[in-house]
């Protein structure tokens, strides 16, 4: 043991001072440690290996601690960012319309998100989020291309037919003139017979003869109705074929538009979503450029609304969204608009609306808002909405206005809720 001393003392004084150098340890541990180092001679070897290791634990535990203080900043940051993330993924989902299994499973995900999800959550559904797009186009590429397929083939099949019909109809004519011109052939030798002879006997032979002939083509007569028949018949089926695609292309098209409605409709309020809201706001834009006649726009903002998911659950709360979104829709006049925005907040464009309509009009969205009776686990609430507006002037773009009526929203919201805030 004596002899391993120095080396032991050695290694003190080299880990002491490995643990000197490390950045950012507190104040009374750096004192200690150099009080350590210093005095050697006063203390035994082992006495201060305990005491180093004391504060090697000391380090490590502060570290630790201080590591995990050191990242909560970032972690902030990151559920900033992952709240962001979170609302932009579900905006996208809102804008999405598969109607397979793809659709209900981002139904599913769009619960998820609002509920709240970790980031490890968050990554998982975007990447499941993608795959589901994928999957969902690829479904719906199919889908059509067996569509277009069918109908190819269909109208190639029709094509066909008719091309036969129309070259059976040519021979069959062709014959028709062949027959006529026999027949009228006949006629002719029978008028000469009987031109040629005063008397019916000597000709009686020739003219049996010409009925004979005449009788065959009766014949030939009767198996050309037969086939023009049959031939009719097959126009027929060509026509049932192709008024039966006609009707077929006719409920695509109706499908096709009634998709193109949805994805313009917000799947939990069905008021608009904010892809048909870029769409109308454009409209609206380019008519207020035209006839400069007032535009409203207001962005309208359901108060404390996660107070009512805390306490209700988010059933409660998403049954209150679609309540509350019907109940502002029918305070609107039929040339107005309304739209969710994102979460429980709403725009609503009033074109051509001077202002003493557009103050009634959102004085009576927050009036008939405010009287609605609801009821969740038997206590009687009420939800009120707060109102920012603007109107389009000067060389204001859509995107302005969107800022403004936010931006006064925001004023309402400081003010108190339950207000509307014109800027
Ligand atoms: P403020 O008066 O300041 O607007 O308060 P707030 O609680 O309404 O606002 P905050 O932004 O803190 O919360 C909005 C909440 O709206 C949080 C979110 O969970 C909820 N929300 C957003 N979309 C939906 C939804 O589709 N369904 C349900 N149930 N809740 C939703
Ligand atoms: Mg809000
Ligand atoms: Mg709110």
């Amino acid at each position: 043991m004596t002899s391993e001393l120095p080396q032991i003392d050695e290694q003190i004084n080299q880990s002491g001072e490995t643990l000197q150098r490390f950045r950012g340890l507190p104040p009374q541990l750096k004192r200690d440690l150099r009080d350590l180092l210093k005095h050697s001679n006063n203390r035994s070897s082992v006495d201060r290996v305990l005491h180093l290791l004391k504060l090697y634990d000391r380090s490590i535990r502060f570290i630790s601690i201080g590591h995990e203080q050191s990242i909560a900043p970032n972690q902030e940051l990151n559920q900033n960012q992952q709240k962001q993330l979170s609302e932009q993924l579900l905006l996208l989902i809102a804008e999405l319309d598969f109607a397979c299994e793809a659709g209900s499973r981002l139904l599913a995900i769009q619960k998820e998100l609002l509920l709240g999800v970790d980031a490890q959550a968050l990554i998982e559904l975007s990447l499941e989020t993608l795959k589901l797009v994928i999957t969902g186009t690829h479904q719906e590429r199919q889908s059509s291309q067996k569509f277009l397929t069918k109908l190819n083939t269909g109208i190639a099949s029709i094509l066909k037919n008719s091309n036969l019909t129309v070259s059976q109809s040519q021979s069959y004519l062709d014959k028709r003139i062949e027959i006529r011109k026999e027949f009228s052939s006949l006629v002719n030798q029978a008028t000469e017979t009987l031109n040629n002879n005063k008397h019916l006997d000597p000709c009686r032979e020739e003219f049996s003869d010409i009925f004979s002939q005449l009788q065959v083509l009766e014949e030939h007569q009767k198996v050309m109705e037969e086939r023009e028949n049959t031939l009719l018949e097959k126009i027929k089926q060509n026509e049932n074929q192709l008024s039966a695609f006609y009707e077929e292309t006719k409920e695509y098209r109706r499908r096709l538009g009634e998709q193109e409605k949805r994805m313009h409709l917000d799947h939990l309020t069905k008021v608009n979503n904010r892809a048909a809201l870029a769409e109308r706001i454009d409209i609206d834009y380019k008519d207020w450029l035209r006839s400069q006649q007032p535009l409203c726009c207001a962005m309208i903002d359901i108060d404390n609304f996660k107070q009512i998911n805390d306490k209700f659950g988010h059933l409660a709360g998403d049954k209150a969204l679609k309540i509350i979104a019907k109940t502002m829709q029918e305070q609107l006049r039929n040339s107005d608009f309304i739209a969710r925005f994102r979460g429980e907040e709403f725009i609503i464009l009033l074109p051509n609306c001077e202002q003493k309509p557009r103050n009634l009009i959102l004085n009576n969205i927050k009036k008939a808002v405010s009287e609605l009776p609801f009821k969740f686990k038997n206590n009687q609430i009420s939800i009120t909405v707060t109102v920012g507006a603007t109107t389009f002037i000067g060389n204001d773009v859509p995107e302005e206005v969107i800022e403004r009526s936010d931006k006064a929203l925001l004023q309402a919201k400081s003010v108190g809720r339950n207000q509307l805030v014109w800027l």
